[in-house]
């Protein structure tokens, strides 16, 4: 079946790939009955349909990762021999590389230029992750107060349960494989269900890399399958990626048995253009990551904080940068604004651009469907002006091509407004010296920030303040995360 245009999931993709999970080194027939629909966001036509795990399911994935972490040589394996399987995950997604791309794009409908830019990073990932264990501590040898010996070793958390959502979903799930392989934990990953596909890819590369059966297991489903997953007692771990509302609740299941649990959830950030910067140069930056992947990252600048007196000179210039974006077919190269990815989406854009002129911020470009496209879930970009900080526009987080433009009076203004959020995910300054938006970046509550342009890296930890999460991905840090402390006292 045609989903986006030029992609056939029945030629491209192997029955096994469409039809079955990865469980103890084996693709293997759903025992669930239900299925779930993927459906083009540019036509509204359903794609495929994947199967969603039942209870049987989970009993076969959690078991396997139990028995291979309890009783196989992957926990107990030297760093290094992991790390030389994560090297050969990585050789093998470079082989896949452009179906990877491919796949991102035809089930979510990202640009493709998105697809192609953000898959070199996940296969980094395996790579970083791979170099690290060469060098990092395992074993520390130290004295006590008392002049006695002890070794502080870290050691794999266990069982960890990965749950990813949909907008960024191979990079997403890498972040988490990557590094709970390095630590030496075994898994159970499940993947959004509006994308299996990217998933089902990793696991082949899991299986080609000769990773032992049980270390790496795949089901699929959606919001009920991840609750029952989180709820299994056999798992010493969650980590999750999706909405702060679906975070809490994994949170308060995960607290219940004080199960380890990281989260990495929303965002509203803040691009503060300090009165320094230059303007055309800060909308380059801007522009794109104000919607990347029209608004559906989490670390999108969507609150943009400019000087009130130049704040009509900045609208001008930014309304006719994000003008020019080319709206088009997801596949098509050329495509910068493709269509949302899911019909709860559109919904809910077009319900959070009511309500701002609901709420009376000044409608700059944008505010509706792409009137030339009758099917197909297109928004326009579309810039807020007159917006102030209250306005649920500027809080919450919406997760579309929908940004505000806040005017602020000074640098203490900027910082008090950029704070002014439950989240704390990303932002950026910009600003002619560096330094100065160095100083201003520290008084930010946020886990990332970048100065005059906006970078995010495998080597580097990700994660946010406040309701954006606990805890950090990438970096030695998204190593730590799947490692517990234990100190050896060694009496003579
Ligand atoms: P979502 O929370 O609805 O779903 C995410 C995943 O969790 C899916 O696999 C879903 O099936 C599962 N899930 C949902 N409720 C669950 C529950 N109660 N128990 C267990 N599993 C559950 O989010 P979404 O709509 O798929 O993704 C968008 C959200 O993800 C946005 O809020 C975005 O900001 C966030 N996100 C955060 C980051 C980050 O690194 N901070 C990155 C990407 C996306």
């Amino acid at each position: 079946m045609s989903g986006q245009t030029g992609f056939d999931f029945e030629r491209e993709l192997s029955d096994k790939l469409r039809t079955r999970f990865y469980i103890d080194g084996e693709w293997v027939r759903p025992a669930g009955g239900r299925r779930n629909a993927l459906v083009s966001c540019v036509t509204e036509d359903v794609m495929m349909e994947m199967p969603e795990a039942g209870s049987a399911d989970l009993d076969a994935a959690v078991n396997a990762a139990r028995r291979a972490f309890d009783g196989g040589a992957w926990p107990r394996l030297a760093a290094v021999e992991r790390g030389a399987y994560l090297k050969r995950i990585a050789d093998e997604l470079r082989k896949r590389e452009p179906l990877l791309r491919r796949v991102c794009t035809a089930q979510i409908g990202a640009p493709i230029g998105f697809s192609t830019a953000l898959t070199p990073t996940a296969i980094e990932l395996f790579d970083y992750y791979a170099d690290l264990v060469q060098h990092h501590a395992f074993e520390d040898e130290r004295r006590t107060a008392s002049g006695g010996k002890v070794r502080v070793v870290s050691e794999p958390v266990g069982v960890v349960g990965l749950i990813t959502p949909w907008n960024a979903p191979l990079i997403l799930l890498s972040y988490k494989v990557a590094a709970a392989l390095a630590a030496g934990c075994t898994i159970v990953a499940k993947a959004s269900p509006e994308t299996p596909l990217d998933a089902q890819l990793l696991a082949e590369c899991i299986d080609a890399a000769g990773v032992p059966p049980g270390v790496f297991n795949l089901i699929h489903g959606g919001r009920e399958t991840g609750a029952e997953l989180v709820g299994r007692p056999e798992l010493d771990k969650i980590s999750f990626t999706g909405s702060t509302a679906a975070g809490k609740a994994i949170a308060a299941a995960c607290a219940e048995r004080l199960a380890r649990v990281d989260l990495e959830l929303g965002g509203k950030s803040a691009a503060i253009v300090l009165d320094d910067a230059d303007v055309s140069a800060a909308l380059k930056t801007i522009v794109p990551f104000s919607m990347p992947f029209n608004g559906q990252i989490c670390f999108s600048l969507t609150r943009v904080l400019v000087p009130n007196r130049k704040r009509d000179e900045f609208v001008d210039a930014y309304v006719e940068a994000v003008n020019a974006l080319q709206v088009g077919d997801p596949m098509d190269p050329g495509t910068q604004i493709g269509p949302l990815a899911m019909r709860r989406q559109l919904e809910r854009v077009l319900g959070y651009i009511d309500r701002g002129r609901a709420e009376g911020a000044t409608l700059a470009t944008g505010g509706g469907r792409v009137p030339d496209r009758e099917r197909g879930f297109f928004v326009q970009p579309t810039v807020f002006t007159n917006v102030r900080n209250d306005m649920r526009i500027a809080q919450e987080e919406i997760f579309g091509p929908v940004v505000s433009v806040i005017g602020y009076d000074d640098e203490d203004d900027a910082v008090r407004i950029a704070n002014d959020s439950a989240y704390g995910l990303s932002g950026a300054v910009f600003t002619a010296d560096a330094e100065r938006g160095y100083a201003l970046a520290r008084r930010v509550r946020t886990g990332n920030l970048s100065i005059n342009g906006l970078t995010v890296d495998a080597g580097i930890p990700f994660g946010g303040y406040k309701q954006s999460g606990l805890g950090r991905q990438g970096g030695i840090e998204g190593l730590k995360g799947y490692l517990e402390c234990k100190a050896v006292y060694l009496h003579d």
